[in-house]
């Protein structure tokens, strides 16, 4: 079932959560093992981040180093079929330009679409980590609009080639990202929007916002789409702050802010088990008011930590 059908015959905000695929060498049973305890909370979806090649240097054995293309956390396709026939949950998987070209691009949907998978959350994807700016594969798409639009296009019956144009149209309901502290590389929240807009203008049903840690934020990035004339649902991305190390990682790493507030509990906290103790209240406040105001989803980010988001979604009112 579609993301967005979900959302038009919930009655209530409905939950979801967004998984890694596990480091390579561990098996199925460990994303059931994490996801278990948080399906009494009946999610309506559960996202699979996708994860593209990292390039690393390799010792070969007469001691000099080769650069090679290492995939750490391969799976996302194989682990949302998983999903769906285990939980008979919906699964989204995240789609890329990262490392896919057209071709490779249009097989992706048609696995996807032969396993019977609805929605696809259709992004740009990271720099990798030897460039500076993200860099498209070799006939690859550039940003996540042109990714969108081959997506839109397959749901049309439109494919790459013209032999195999035999009146079969995929399905997919499609995801975008939105980032209610722009895009760390948008010059400024208008350019963000405006592009953000040519993503619904090409058809992207729903948006799943980057995490924040301040409602004012969303509420502010849903009140500016809205003027952009951008209509579709926006779902709040929320994840629980767990170590005082995440008070400089995150905002490195996602380009998001951390309330004042927030981190002076925070600092005070002596361990981590403390500080775990400061983020649920806080993400469980945040949820509430979400909540409070019509979200049609809280989505979470659950990033090794099932524990502490069943903590939040038993305890929302
Ligand atoms: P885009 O929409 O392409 O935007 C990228 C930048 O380019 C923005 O600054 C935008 O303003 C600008 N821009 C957009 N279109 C154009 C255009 N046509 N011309 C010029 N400029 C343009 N990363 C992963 O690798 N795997 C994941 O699974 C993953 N999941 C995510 C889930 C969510 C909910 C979010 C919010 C992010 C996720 N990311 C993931 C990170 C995401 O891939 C990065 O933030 C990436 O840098 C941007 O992706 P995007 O789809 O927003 O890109």
């Amino acid at each position: 079932m579609k993301v967005t059908d979900h959302i038009k015959e919930a009655k209530d905000t409905v939950v979801s959560f967004e998984i890694l695929p596990p480091l390579k060498g561990k098996t199925i049973e460990s994303i059931y093992n994490h996801l278990d305890p948080l399906m009494e909370f009946d999610p309506a979806f559960i996202n699979v981040t996708y994860h593209r090649s990292e390039q690393v240097f390799k010792k070969k054995a007469d001691g000099t180093f080769e650069k090679v293309e290492v995939r750490k956390r391969p799976g996302t396709v194989g682990i949302c079929a998983a999903i769906m026939n285990h939980y008979k949950i919906d699964a989204v998987p995240h789609l890329i330009c990262g490392g896919f070209n057209l071709q490779e691009t249009e097989n992706a949907l048609i696995d996807l679409a032969f396993l019977g998978i609805d929605n696809v959350l259709v992004l740009r994807g990271d720099a990798a980590k030897n460039e500076t700016l993200f860099e498209p594969e070799k006939n690859g798409h550039a940003y996540a609009l042109d990714l969108l639009k081959q997506t839109v296009n397959l749901n049309n019956g439109i494919y790459l080639e013209e032999d195999i144009r035999d009146g079969y149209k995929t399905k997919f309901c499609i995801g975008v990202a939105g980032y209610p502290e722009k895009h760390f590389e948008a010059p400024n929240m208008e350019s963000d929007l405006r592009y953000l807009k040519l993503k619904v203008d090409a058809g992207a049903d729903y948006v799943t916002t980057q995490m924040f840690f301040d409602n004012k934020k969303y509420f502010e990035f849903v009140k500016k789409c809205r003027e952009a004339g951008i209509e579709i649902p926006i779902i709040p991305g929320l994840k629980p702050i767990t170590s005082k190390k995440q008070l400089s990682v995150l905002p490195r790493t996602f380009h998001v802010d951390i309330p004042t507030e927030l981190s002076n509990e925070i600092l005070k906290c002596k361990t981590d088990a403390d500080v775990e103790i400061v983020g649920t209240e806080w993400l469980l406040a945040q949820s509430n008011e979400l909540k409070k105001a019509g979200v049609p989803v809280l989505h979470y980010y659950t990033l090794g930590k099932p524990h502490v988001i069943a903590n939040v979604v038993k305890e929302l009112v």
